[in-house]
């Protein structure tokens, strides 16, 4: 039994294949020979699906990203949101610090081929309730911060679970005449719903980090950011737009060097970004992040550059067409 787990979980693979393992797993002890995330080889041995979750929780594995919906074979063993204590914000030097940080919930639902955020934290968004959200609140605002980092991923991976919460830290706000001034990171999605920008703009978040990558549609399907491709929800622009009328300013990730770019992205690219009024932009080389889809389509192509060549061009991905 064992030799046949072997088979299918070790040698030269990047992550342990838990669709064939999950046969196993539960009925006998497993021998994996994985590669970590910097493509060391790991070996360990599992009793059963537990085990092997807590060795994959501690390891910072987030399951075979080739299967998405095996990633929640791990997911109850992560750190669930609710049960987390409260941070002990109270040890800070608060005038040492421009701002404050907290995290309201874990995961999102997309599929980004480069992220490796779904690969790490999965793709089934965990969120703290109201009550610890407003306790760290009123931990930050006793010290005497007044801008608050909610550092999620994406803050809107719920919808339906983070609309109380909001609506919780918009009382807590209003009692208070308003002490904190929050920001944050969220999907496009958010400007599909009027009810959400509002409840975020009268929480106080005054800018978002929204993940818009490129103004070039082609390039958004490439990488599965399906959710900035939706044409009813209208154009990149009037989306950006619409967040920004809820008093949010936005600020963007934004990528170049996909198979579909060619030089006139470097001309698009700054006329969308003033078009749509974005005040800052983080702009940088498409990377393969080890762990992610990007990664694997990439290796296996031979499109990854080595590290020295990674230095030299200031990214690891070899440009479609220059593959020697
Ligand atoms: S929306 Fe952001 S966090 Fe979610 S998968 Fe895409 S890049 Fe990752």
């Amino acid at each position: 039994m064992q030799q046949a787990v072997e088979q299918w979980a070790g040698g030269g693979h990047r992550v342990i294949h838990v669709s064939r393992l999950s046969d196993w797993i539960g009925r006998a002890t497993v021998r994996c020979e994985p590669r970590d995330r910097y493509g060391r080889t790991v070996a360990s041995c599992f009793k059963g699906a537990e085990d092997l979750n807590r060795w994959m929780v501690a390891n910072g594995w987030a399951v075979a990203h080739r299967k998405y919906s095996l990633d929640y074979v791990a997911d109850e063993e992560r750190a669930h949101r609710a049960r987390l204590p409260l941070p002990r914000v109270d040890l800070l030097k608060a005038n040492h610090y421009m701002f404050g940080s907290m995290q309201i919930s874990r995961g999102c639902p997309f599929t980004c081929e480069f992220c490796d955020i779904i690969v790490t934290f999965g793709r089934r968004p965990r969120v703290k309730t109201s009550e610890q959200v407003l306790a760290e609140l009123e931990s930050f605002r006793r010290i005497g911060l007044k801008i608050i980092f909610v550092v999620d991923d994406n803050l809107i991976g719920n919808k339906k679970a983070i609309k109380p919460i909001l609506r919780d830290i918009i009382r807590w706000q209003q009692e208070r005449a308003y002490p904190l001034t929050l920001f944050t990171e969220a999907s496009l999605d958010l400007a599909e719903d009027e009810e959400l920008m509002e409840l975020m703009g009268l929480a106080n978040f005054q800018s978002v980090f929204i993940g818009i990558e490129t103004p070039n549609e082609d390039s958004l399907r490439e990488t599965k950011k399906f959710q900035n491709v939706r044409p009813n929800a209208g154009t990149l622009v009037e989306r950006v737009h619409r967040v920004q009328q809820h008093g949010i300013d936005v600020w963007c990730g934004m990528i170049v060097g996909f198979d579909h770019d060619d030089p006139s992205i470097f001309d698009v690219m700054p006329k969308f970004l003033a078009e749509a009024r974005v005040s800052a932009a983080l702009i940088g080389m498409l990377h393969a992040i080890p762990t992610t889809p990007l990664y694997d389509r990439l290796e296996k192509a031979g499109r990854l550059n080595d590290d020295e060549a990674s230095d030299r061009y200031g990214t690891n991905v070899i440009p479609l067409g220059h593959v020697t």
